[in-house]
């Protein structure tokens, strides 16, 4: 199949490509330059993709789950004949660095494989007295994909997956920012899936909430802000729709006294700073203890020192722009506050002027727990380093957040850092390495950093419902 990544970008609603009379402009954040128009869906086009996608779902669920296992393999083989176009066009609209984009496009290969080798599970209870129980796993309908702008393929691919492989059927609804790797997968995915069973629809503010509140949406997959993630459940809550919700972070890592301090800086360096912060596992509270404080931070001013920040499309460049003007704004915003309420900057603080959502890497010194930089996300290149005196303090500031997504704990005795990661009360913690994370490995927020997981079979069963069925024998 030859597919032009430059140009035409459809949607996909019931198998075929449809532009629409209004469109939006997509930027990219590097140049400003406008890269492509996007369609902006009509409420018509929106309701014509979920009645094809609900059209599409007896007969796809009713397939035996071997022909869907192998859709998914088909479509990991496509991705991966087309992984160099999709990495340029994803480093075009997204920002990030071609090597990070690659390695974008590479995970979602690996997702649909990994998800194409999984079935559903079927549990039997013969309870002695004559009655046999069968529970199994049943699609659940037309699934709502929604993801954000600073991993548009992979968090697609993390719903797509799951969903079509239980037996659903999916209406995808990428960011505004980045909807044009997505309209490009439901191109390339157009003829390896019957028609209706993977919608993807492009538009402005008005469409997530149509979606979210349409009575054909049966469940919502979603990866966004809190704040975001709140209205989604709120509209769920109507029809009782299922939810799974991804959501914001501000994660903290621990890092013990003992640790090799350049090794471990450099870790957390690509552990708070990857993909310009626009991670919502990013370490974003960086606790570090107060006898290893300043060779701590000297070793990541010299990390910071030796990135390049600019346009990933160019070689060399470790760093992208924020991705967009409005993120870009809110991360100024953050940089202002620190130097109006005197903190120091251990490197970074200067934006530059021009073309490009660029920030310098910036670290804070110390800024007191009720500072902004520590309390918000900050989803931007603003990191805080915070000194610390003994553990229980350090785990008691590290849980005192709404947030509950990932942490992680540095130390040569594994066993202590063991002790303290039960104690973060966080979806996911990585003791001595950061941000390895697999299709088979569930990953999920606690507290308002979400509902629901995503990836293993926690995951995948979140795309069906449970069905029991009772024979007398
Ligand atoms: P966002 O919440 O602004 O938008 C996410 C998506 O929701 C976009 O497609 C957007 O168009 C759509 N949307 C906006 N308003 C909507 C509404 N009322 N109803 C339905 N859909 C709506 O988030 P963002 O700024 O694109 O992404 C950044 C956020 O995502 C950060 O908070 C980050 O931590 C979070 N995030 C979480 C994870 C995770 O897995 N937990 C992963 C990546 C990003």
């Amino acid at each position: 199949m030859t597919l032009n990544l430059d140009s035409d970008y459809t949607m996909t609603l019931d198998g075929r490509g449809e532009s629409s009379a209004q469109t939006f402009d997509v930027l990219n954040p590097a140049t400003e330059a406008r890269i492509a128009a996007a369609p902006d869906a009509s409420l018509e086009q929106l309701n014509a993709a979920i009645a094809a996608a609900r059209a599409a779902f007896g007969p796809w669920r009713d397939r035996p789950i071997a022909e869907r296992q192998q859709a998914l393999r088909a479509m990991a083989d496509r991705l991966e004949a087309h992984a160099d176009g999709f990495m340029r066009l994803l480093t075009r609209e997204q920002g990030k660095p071609h090597a990070d984009a690659r390695s974008e496009v590479g995970r979602c290969v690996v997702w649909l494989r990994e998800f194409a080798a999984r079935e559903l599970p079927v549990d039997r209870y013969d309870d002695g007295a004559g009655h046999l129980f069968e529970t199994r796993r049943v699609a659940i309908g037309v699934v709502a994909a929604i993801s954000p702008w600073n991993f548009p393929m992979t968090l697609a691919i993390w719903k797509i997956a799951p969903a079509l492989l239980a037996g659903n059927t999916v209406v995808l609804k990428p960011s505004p920012y980045t909807p044009l790797t997505s309209l490009k997968m439901g191109e390339l995915f157009r003829d390896v899936l019957p028609p209706g069973v993977l919608n993807v629809i492009s538009g402005g503010d008005r469409l997530g909430p149509w979606l979210t509140e349409h009575p054909g949406i049966d469940k919502i997959a979603f990866t966004g802000s809190t704040v975001t993630g709140r209205r989604v459940m709120q509209s769920a809550s109507a029809r009782l729709k299922r939810v799974t919700l991804e959501l914001g972070g501000n994660d903290a890592a621990i890092v013990l006294p003992d640790v090799d301090v350049k090794d471990t800086a450099a870790k957390l360096f690509w552990g708070a700073f990857r993909n310009s912060s626009q991670y919502c596992l990013a370490t974003k509270r960086l606790y570090v203890h107060e006898s290893i404080y300043d060779a701590f931070a000297d070793a990541l001013a010299t990390v910071a020192a030796g990135v390049v920040v600019g346009d990933g499309a160019q070689p060399g460049t470790g760093l992208g722009p924020i991705q967009n003007r409005v993120q870009y704004e809110r991360v100024k915003e953050l940089i202002a506050d620190a130097h109006r309420t005197g903190v120091r900057f251990l490197t970074g603080g200067d934006v530059p002027e021009g073309k490009g959502y660029f920030v310098p890497v910036t670290i804070l010194d110390n800024p007191p727990d009720d500072a902004r930089s520590v309390v918000e996300e900050a989803f931007g290149p603003v990191l805080p380093l915070l000194k610390y005196r003994d553990v229980d303090e350090a785990v008691r500031r590290a849980n005192d957040t709404e947030y509950g997504l990932g942490g992680s704990v540095w130390s040569r005795d594994v066993a202590r850092a063991q002790a303290i990661a039960r104690r973060l009360e966080t979806g996911t913690v990585w003791i001595n390495h950061i941000h390895v994370m697999s299709p088979n490995v569930a990953f999920g927020g606690h507290k308002q950093s979400g509902v629901g997981v995503e990836n293993a079979l926690d995951g995948l069963l979140e795309y069906t419902n449970v069905q029991t069925v009772s024979v007398l024998a």
